[in-house]
């Protein structure tokens, strides 16, 4: 049986939030609902959190939740109604106003926006597609012309290409968000508009203080985060290369450099990384894809990041789970063919890693089906997944649901909850039984397997090779 080795995340909306289309999208292949903070209030959030569990309750594997917050986001406000800026018009923006004084101006949440400009700068709106050139400031705004044209609507998300914008990198939202999120007990918190490593180190510190295990995961979405990006993986658990809003925020054409930088890198510090955004962007509207999106998923797959995420696809698109369908299928044939093996060069002084390293070097060159890591907190697991096997299936086993939801995230491995005893032959046979009854694995297969032993009075690490 062939196993997907990426992961799916899909962002619930409109198009997807009831149980039973989130029951479908698992069927289709998603590993992770994403809960986007951008979007809606905490509590519609909620009732989608809590089907997500109900359906875990019943489900052979749950799905994990992934809450995302908004971060930073400048946004236009309300307009009075829809408008169409043409090519060379004039547009003013005002700053700091809640409601427009007449039809044809657009305001921003944003008060400094009007310090931070200056005259040739660009302001860019609905990703990309409406360009504003800065002529001059006004009393109450900045004075714009029309570069690229398009319809304003309310609530339009905007970008300033490397201007450094002046709000705190977690902002008073989203640190009700992330509280929230911890309350509800989300797997992963993906933190938007990461600068520094610290932004990551003080996300980490709320979760910690709520007594929360969620993972957090560093957006890397503008310029200055791309210059910060060894820092930013070598704090956090892992990595989205949100190529939306890099999109826009640095040159398009620097973003496969980026894309390939940060997610080898993500492999040498042996971290987790998604690419996000725009993989099948067109099946919002049309049953298939373009051709371009089935080689950027296959170019995902190459890579061997851990997951890559729908967005539009299935939060708001008409074939929320024929996207999944398709997804499901290209990465299997991509994965078939083999991949970047970046991963071996994964260097690290820890003990468990380099028993992780020689275990997947051991699967490798026997072409075992699977690797069997038993893992308490899921380290041993996380670096098993690390050195991305090149055939094997990691079936990770743990006593604890949380650190099985969160090792859904990594890249070929199926992890299962089970009761450890204190015998560590015990748990090797109770996950064989589990492996067989499930029909996992078939009697006869050669596994490599990662587990302590009893050495005498002591309790080793050991890598073993075993016919279930
Ligand atoms: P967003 O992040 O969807 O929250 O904007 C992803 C991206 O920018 O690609
Ligand atoms: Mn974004």
């Amino acid at each position: 049986m062939a196993y997907r080795k990426t992961k799916i995340i899909c962002t619930i909306g409109p198009a997807t939030n009831t149980l039973d289309k989130i029951r479908q999208l698992a069927e289709a292949g998603m590993n992770i609902a994403r809960i986007n903070m951008s979007h809606g209030d905490q509590k519609g959030h909620l009732e989608v959190i809590k089907r997500i569990k109900s359906f875990n309750k019943t489900a052979a594997i749950p799905i994990a939740i992934l809450l995302d917050t908004q971060g930073p986001e400048i946004r236009t406000g309300d307009v009075i109604e829809d408008f169409t800026l043409k090519v060379g018009d004039t547009i003013e923006i005002q700053a700091g106003l809640e409601h427009p004084e007449s039809k044809s101006v657009i305001t921003v949440n944003y008060r400094d926006m009007l310090k931070d400009l200056k005259a040739g700068d660009r302001v860019t709106l609905d990703n990309g597609i409406i360009n504003l050139e800065v002529i001059e400031k006004t009393e109450f705004g900045l004075m714009c012309r029309v570069v690229d044209g398009g319809i304003i609507k309310s609530r339009r998300h905007i970008n300033l290409p490397g201007i450094r914008v002046n709000l705190p990198s977690i902002t008073a939202k989203d640190v009700q968000d992330i509280m929230f999120g911890v309350k509800n007990d989300v797997d992963f918190i993906a933190l938007s508009f990461v600068r520094t490593a610290g932004d990551v180190e003080e996300c980490k510190r709320m979760v910690e203080r709520y007594n929360g295990h969620a993972q957090v995961i560093a957006k890397i979405e503008d310029a200055q985060a791309v210059q910060n990006y060894k820092d930013i993986i070598a704090v956090a658990h892992g990595i989205m290369v949100a190529r939306g809003d890099l999109g826009v925020e640095v040159p398009i054409e620097e973003l496969p450099i980026i894309q390939r930088r940060v997610v080898k890198e993500c492999a040498l510090q042996g971290k987790r990384v998604i690419v996000a955004t725009h993989l099948l962007e067109s099946m919002i509207e049309n049953p298939i894809p373009t051709r371009a999106e089935v080689t950027d998923v296959a170019n995902a797959a190459y890579e061997e990041v851990d997951s890559v995420m729908l967005s539009g696809e299935t939060a708001a698109g008409k074939y929320p789970i024929k996207a999944v369908d398709t997804l499901d299928r290209i990465l299997k044939r991509i994965e078939a063919s083999g991949g970047i093996g970046w991963s071996r060069d994964f260097k690290s002084d820890e003990v468990k890693a380099a028993l992780a390293e020689s275990a997947v070097e051991l699967a490798d060159h026997l072409k075992t089906e699977a690797i069997v890591v038993f893992t308490r907190r899921g380290l041993t697991a996380d670096f098993v997944t690390a050195y991305h096997p090149r055939y094997a299936t990691v079936f990770a086993f743990t006593n604890m649901s949380q650190v099985r939801r969160k090792l859904l995230l990594n890249r070929a491995c199926y992890p299962y909850r089970i009761d450890f005893s204190s015998d560590p032959e015990k748990t090797i046979k109770t996950a064989f039984a589990l492996l067989l009854k499930k029909k996992l694995l078939s009697a006869g297969s050669k596994v490599v397997i990662v587990s302590d032993i009893i050495a005498g009075s002591e309790r080793v690490e050991s890598i073993q090779v075993r016919t279930l």
